[in-house]
């Protein structure tokens, strides 16, 4: 487990002062994925330096499995990173070394013998699905074929706490994919709690099971993924859903926004909604997936005009949370609401 207590990191000094990190609480439970997301320059990188405490935090506390780090010497630090492993963009693989000589590292510098060294690298090579690779030099090797083994070396020392750094920016949608699943079956397997620092709001949604954004070193909003999508006024929910534009309403009709706010949402819903408003609806987009094992969703709908009222307390009632969308720019509803403006 990972404990974020009130963490402040400032540089300067005086009027020359700058708050980097801003009073951040939060925590990372075993067998958690807790992303954090952000725009450049909101204190990411420096969150997972104090995490793992190549920063000292200015004030503040980050602990790890009930150990306090800001509190320990440089030589109790060093012996306490080793529970943290850690992964970045780029994955820092030496070139001149093949994959199992990498991965080999952390333990060399234990003094590990060879004997037990090549067990465990096999042992970890296996685990990342390398053990084919295991001669092969990281210039051999795909993008995300040598970030597997920078997990492979991460792990290497049994470390209960995995911290990745923008590790899948950069790398294709597909290698991507497959280390977002390997992170989850490490997740499982060795109930590790991941810190997963990403500007990328697609890989949270496939990869967290919390996110929490960081703006200007401040978290702003934070929450279960599941959660969030189901916030009808998270923005955070808002950003994490997948971006698609739905066909235009046809004339007559109205569009509405109904999003999933609940787990009892019945499969048929349109079905019943139609029933319930004795009104045809057409379906003009819809996404409808399994997020942490829970379905969340959301579709736009052409309704005919009707007391919006009833719309909202239909949908409510099949767990949905219903708005009326504006009509779009250059429509006849716009241009005649446009018109209205005018005259007023
Ligand atoms: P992110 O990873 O979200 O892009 P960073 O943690 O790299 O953000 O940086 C956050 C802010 O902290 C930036 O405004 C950056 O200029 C500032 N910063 C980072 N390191 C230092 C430093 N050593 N001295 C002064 N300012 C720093």
């Amino acid at each position: 487990m990972i404990g974020i207590e009130r963490l402040t990191k400032t540089y300067g000094h005086g009027a020359g002062t700058t708050v980097v990190l801003d009073g951040l609480d939060f925590t990372v439970g075993t067998g958690e994925i807790f992303a954090v997301v952000g725009p450049s320059g909101a204190g990411k990188t420096t969150l997972a330096q104090c995490v793992n405490l190549l920063e000292r935090p200015t004030s503040g506390s980050v602990t790890v499995n009930g150990v306090n780090l800001s509190r320990l010497t440089e030589r109790q630090l060093r012996v306490a990173r080793r529970r943290i492993g850690t992964i970045f963009q780029s994955d820092g693989l030496y070139s001149r070394r093949t994959a199992a000589q990498n991965v080999a590292l952390p333990l060399e510098y234990l003094g590990v013998t060879a004997a037990e060294s090549r067990n465990r690298v096999a042992e970890l090579l296996d685990r990342v699905g390398l053990s084919s690779r295991a001669s092969f030099y990281p210039h051999q090797l795909s993008g995300g074929q040598r970030q597997r083994v920078g997990i492979a070396r991460a792990l290497a020392l049994r470390p209960s706490v995995l911290l990745s750094d923008e590790a899948t920016s950069g790398l294709d949608p597909d290698s991507t994919a497959s280390i977002v699943e390997l992170l989850k079956e490490l997740r499982d397997d060795l109930d590790l709690s991941i810190l997963f620092i990403t500007h990328e709001m697609d890989t949270v949604l496939q990869v967290a099971d919390s996110v929490a954004r960081l703006e200007r070193g401040r978290i702003v909003e934070s929450g279960r993924i599941v959660d969030l999508l189901r916030d009808p006024h998270s923005v955070l929910g808002r950003s994490l859903r997948p971006r698609r534009d739905a066909e235009a309403a046809p004339a007559g009709t109205e569009r509405w926004f109904v999003g999933y706010t609940h787990s009892a949402v019945p499969a048929d819903w349109l079905i019943r909604l139609a029933a319930d408003l004795d009104s045809p609806i057409h379906l003009l987009g819809a996404s409808i997936e399994t997020v942490s094992g829970e379905t969340v969703g959301h579709a736009t709908l052409a309704v005919p005009a009707l007391e919006p009222g009833r719309i909202e307390a239909a949908a409510r009632a099949l767990g949905l949370d219903a708005r009326r969308l504006p009509a779009p720019a250059g429509s006849a509803p716009a241009l005649a609401a446009a018109a209205l403006e005018r005259v007023a």
